[in-house]
């Protein structure tokens, strides 16, 4: 039998976008002994695993205080509210982001200004950042999206020139870093995301804000909790709400924390794989020099993308799109897209975003790689 009459006879096993299980399991025993703990003490609510998170999760990011909250959309509203931002001000925002970003900033009245993204990262275009500063603007949410930590060398002096608060939407960048900083240590204060997905992910949803300035931290930390005064319960010093992180997802992170670091390598390996195996149509969007990128998603981008993917999903191989629709192109947003964002809606039709996480192996990259190194046609693997 030749090789490719086995390789037919033996249809290859599909590849998963994702695979949430596989990249629980060697978890498993940690995260149920974890687990079983706050089942055994019960203060489901404020447990000691959160403040130990916190502490530990503050330190990691190479930064000085954390508190953990209900999600990553929380985490960036309640950075704006504690900043005192709100109607009249505007936050420069990159116009390819996950929606979350920029409705933040609609959440506590402020107005997103969009900003196209540079080419090769598809990350906030720094020249087009300053120039989309006016009078109003009073803050940049940096999105260091897909893992990359966004030009910080070009942001900030825009940012200090302007007296403008950096927020950085770290929810996909869990331990990257920006010239030798990690992410969520370059700004006025950073968000992070736990949904299961993120490159540090919860059994559920979850998120943190990290920040320097513990006045901030303070505010944001009554913000989340009714606006109770820290040494009295009821006593309602601000207007505030219920966003918590709670016991049994702090005590998952705590666990996932400690492998989080070779988790990311690991994605390193993965993509290092993947650029020297994929066909030369099919590119992936470049790193910055100074960026050590922790590969929260692998995107390339390609000419032909449907064709591309009517050939992924006949070899039964997952993919996604980060994302299909730029915010300014959202119905949501329509009152706030004037301005022309060419490279993001270019883009937008040619990214695409192929299998990657953790425990993903070398030979399922390898067989992505086949699949898409096919020249159209029949497709048979
Ligand atoms: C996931 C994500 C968020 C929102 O986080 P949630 O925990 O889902 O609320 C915000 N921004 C970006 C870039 C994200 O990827």
């Amino acid at each position: 039998m030749t090789a490719a009459e086995s390789s037919e006879a033996v249809p290859a096993a599909p590849v998963p976008f994702l695979d949430m299980i596989r990249v629980n399991a060697e978890f498993r025993e940690d995260l149920e002994n974890a687990l079983r703990a706050v089942f055994d003490h019960g203060r489901f609510v404020g447990g000691p695993e959160v403040e130990l998170f916190e502490t530990t999760f503050a330190r990691y990011c190479g930064t000085d205080y954390a508190v953990g909250v209900g999600n990553g959309t929380d985490a960036l509203e309640l950075i704006l509210a504690a900043l005192g931002i709100g109607h009249g001000d505007e936050v420069l925002v990159p116009t390819n982001t996950f929606v979350a970003t920029a409705e933040a900033v609609i959440a506590v009245g402020a107005r997103p200004r969009f900003v196209d993204v540079l080419p090769d990262t598809l990350l906030i275009d720094p020249e087009a950042a300053a120039a989309a500063v006016t009078s109003r603007t009073v803050a940049i949410m940096v999105v260091h999206l897909f893992g990359q930590v966004a030009d910080m060398d070009r942001l900030l002096p825009t940012a200090q020139r302007h007296g403008l608060a950096v927020i950085e939407d770290a929810a996909q960048a869990h331990g990257a870093s920006f010239d030798g900083r990690r992410a969520g240590s370059i700004g006025t204060a950073a968000a992070f995301s736990f949904y299961p997905g993120k490159n540090l992910g919860a059994v559920g949803d979850g998120g943190a804000v990290v920040s320097p300035d513990p006045s901030l931290i303070h505010k944001v930390r009554r913000l989340a909790d009714h606006g109770r005064a820290a040494n009295e319960r009821h006593r309602h010093e601000a207007r505030g709400r219920n966003s918590r992180l709670d016991s049994l997802q702090a005590a998952v992170l705590l666990t996932k924390l400690r492998s989080l670091d070779a988790a990311n390598e690991r994605r390193c390996a993965l993509v290092a794989r993947y650029h020297a195996r994929l066909p030369a149509a099919v590119r992936p969007v470049l790193q910055h020099p100074k960026s050590r990128s922790v590969h929260h998603l692998a995107v390339v981008q390609v000419d032909d993308r449907s064709a591309v993917i009517r050939r992924l999903d006949e070899a039964r191989i997952g993919w996604g799109i980060h994302y299909p629709t730029p915010c300014h192109r959202q119905p949501a947003f329509a009152n706030h897209a004037e301005g022309g964002f060419p490279v993001a809606e270019r883009a937008a039709n040619r990214i695409l975003s192929l299998p990657m996480f953790p425990t993903m192996t070398s030979l399922e990259v390898d067989r992505v790689c086949a699949v898409l190194a096919l020249n159209g046609g029949a497709v048979r693997c």
